[in-house]
């Protein structure tokens, strides 16, 4: 392409390997980075360095943080007796939202999916079970996305779970099929939290 430059080029791949940035936006974003002012740019630059460096995930329940453990671990006010598990931080920050919950919180890093790999071993199930040997948790809520790999991965749990001896509940299937918790609004997500069933 002679309408344009190697540097230019170079950051709209790095773009592209964004989620939903396809080669068209990140071409755009690319040029857009042209017309910002060199502090800007150098501003964009540290804290993309800065939120790697200083982002660490909680000992406890796998969230993203930068104190271990995270705020909501160590809020003495929430619910130790209850555990959402989600898939990923943005689901926390959906719920949370909602006002709904006051309990703790476990992020998986993902869902089950063998299609691409990911088994039991590639999420926090290990770091979940090892919640249950001290502490008294009466009811653990499995609000995974409503896809293949979420409904698999609440059954898989649900199934680990159980012997447990705890309350094990999911969230109602009021938010549509096939999304993501993540764009469900707060009402949906708060009524699905509020109906959660048995299983
Ligand atoms: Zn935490």
């Amino acid at each position: 392409m002679y309408c344009t430059t190697e540097s230019v080029e170079q950051l709209a791949e790095q773009f592209a390997q964004l989620p939903g940035i396809g080669r068209k936006t990140a071409h755009r974003l690319a040029l857009y980075i042209l017309k910002m002012s060199r502090d800007e740019v150098v501003l964009l630059a540290k804290s993309l360095v800065n939120v790697k460096d200083k982002v660490k995930y909680c000992s406890i329940c796998s969230n993203i943080t930068e104190s271990d453990p995270c705020a909501i671990c160590s809020n003495t006010k929430r619910e130790r007796s209850l555990i959402c598990v989600v898939e990923e931080p943005h689901d926390v920050i959906a719920i949370e939202k909602t006002h709904e919950f006051k309990g703790l919180y476990h992020v998986l890093g993902g869902a089950l999916s063998p299609l691409d790999g990911i088994g039991p071993d590639d999420l926090k199930i290990k770091e979940l079970l090892q919640r249950f040997s001290n502490t008294t948790v009466e009811e653990v809520i499995l609000a995974l996305n409503p896809n293949v790999e979420g409904e698999a991965t609440t059954l898989y749990l649900s199934r680990l779970l159980k012997p447990l001896g705890m309350k094990i509940t999911r969230i109602a299937r009021g938010l549509p099929v096939g999304s993501d918790l993540e764009f469900a609004d707060e009402a949906t997500l708060s009524k699905a939290l509020e109906g959660r069933i048995a299983v």
